[in-house]
């Protein structure tokens, strides 16, 4: 197939390689990319890369540079595509997209629409009220009580909910958010929390396998949220909890995803694409504490690495209305840790621009590869040697490693990392240490 995949991240990566590893052989390319991507060609014996400087969030230069090339398939990465219906605009002119449409997508970005789907559908989530006045945020946190949940209503690049026990910190950021819009106050829900993915075709669903994410900067779950530091798959305590992984998917798709997706299509605005659900179990039950409609980044990166079914496949057939019928998705029972290694700063005012170094030796480590995030071949100084690699962002890049079990993929990722180098870098150092002590 010829594959066109719209962003930039180490999702989008992780996504491609995933691709690169199918026996059929891609030509794919990636708008607009990043070095890690561009040179993952290089890696593989089959399939092909290129990136393109293309805008993913125009609607028409993606959609014209998609039927002059006879792209077969649109993957959309990001949530940004979305919000702007590139998918809509792909949909129109009959190209085969994975993401859904604008209105759909709204599930992601605006959580009042999300909120409302859940109730109409009857879908557990955490108690909720929408405040317009810091009068009615203040009523609202003191009927929940601490810890307070405070939630920007639309997209805020991660750093819209603000959970704490401290009272005026709570009223400040909804504050700061009142001056957007509305903001949610919400119930504070306790208990361990699940990223599930599943792919839908607007009335089917299938699962891939549950990770947990890592959002807290610091370690012990400390410092501010971020886009996420870190993950693991699979969630081996699910079985003491569920029985088994499959008894808790099954629980998801019946009173959380049949349903959400049944409301979206009885609507007109079926989900087609990623429905990401952002759960926490808590001892009354699951509960969602959002949706995300594309597919995780950091989770993506320990997911698609064990799937053993074709990606392509199941992604078109989500796109055409063809998930009826077909067989669950089948996973490898390796263990998957993800650390991500980000820019000094980061979330707040990451630097860029300083050189990565120690790449090859990190991923020459056994059951090692380097998912990029915001990376960029930097300018030739010299002509013998080799421009440096640059990083262009925050979350720079992911150290994915595989093992037998979580203890040997943990080992491993930390062994790569200490292979890397970049000025002021920060990660975590207890990813998956729960599921290894
Ligand atoms: P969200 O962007 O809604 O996923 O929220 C970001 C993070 O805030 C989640 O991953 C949770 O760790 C936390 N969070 C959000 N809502 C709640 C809640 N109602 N109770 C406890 N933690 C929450």
């Amino acid at each position: 197939m010829r594959i066109l995949i719209l962003g930039s991240g180490a999702r989008e990566h992780a996504i491609i390689l995933a691709l690169l590893d199918e026996e059929a052989g891609h030509e794919i390319i990636a708008a607009p990319g990043n070095a890690g991507i561009a040179a993952s060609a290089t890696s593989s014996a089959r399939g092909s890369v290129e990136t393109i400087a293309l805008d993913p969030t125009d609607r028409s230069v993606v959609t014209e540079y998609a039927l002059e090339n006879d792209v077969d398939l649109v993957i959309i990465g990001p949530e940004a595509p979305l919000v702007a219906g590139v998918a809509d605009a792909l949909r129109t002119r009959g190209i085969p997209v994975f993401g859904p449409g604008k209105a759909a997508a709204a599930l992601e970005g605006s959580k009042t629409f999300a909120k409302r789907i859940m109730e109409e559908a009857n879908v557990p989530t955490g108690r909720a009220r929408l405040a317009e006045t810091l009068a009615d945020v203040e009523a609202s946190i003191d009927e929940f009580g601490a810890p307070y949940v405070v939630k920007a209503d639309g997209l805020a690049a991660g750093k819209g909910v603000l959970v704490t026990e401290d009272r005026d910190a709570a009223l400040a950021h909804a504050a700061h958010y009142l001056q957007q819009g509305p903001v949610l106050v919400e119930e504070f829900l306790d208990g361990q929390e699940v990223s599930l993915f599943l792919l839908s075709d607007g009335t089917h669903v299938l699962p891939l396998s549950p990770a947990q994410d890592y959002k807290r900067l610091r370690d012990g779950d400390q410092g501010p949220n971020t886009g996420g530091m870190g993950a693991y798959s699979p969630l081996p305590w699910l079985d003491a909890d569920f029985g088994s992984e499959a008894a808790f998917v099954d629980e998801v798709i019946r009173t959380i995803a049949l349903p959400t997706v049944k409301q979206l299509a009885d609507e007109q605005t079926p989900f087609i694409g990623l429905l990401y659900a952002g759960l926490i179990l808590t001892t009354r039950g699951i509960r969602v504490i959002e949706f995300n409609a594309r597919f995780g980044d950091p989770e993506t990166q320990v997911v698609l690495p064990r799937l053993a079914t074709p990606l392509s496949g199941l992604l078109l057939a989500a796109s055409t209305g063809g998930l009826g019928g077909l067989p669950r998705p089948e996973f490898r029972p390796d263990a998957a840790v993800t650390v991500v290694l980000a820019s000094e700063g980061y979330p707040e005012a990451p630097e860029t621009g300083r050189a990565i170094e120690g790449l090859d030796a990190a991923a020459s480590v056994p059951g090692v590869h380097i998912a990029h995030a915001a990376t960029a071949i930097g300018a030739v100084t010299e002509p013998d040697i080799d421009p440096p690699l640059l990083a262009t962002g925050g979350r720079v890049l992911n150290v994915v490693a595989v093992g037998e079990d979580f203890g040997e993929a943990r080992r491993r990722a930390y062994e790569a990392l200490g292979h890397l180098r970049l000025d002021g870098g920060q990660y975590r150092t207890d990813i998956a240490a729960r599921v290894t002590e």
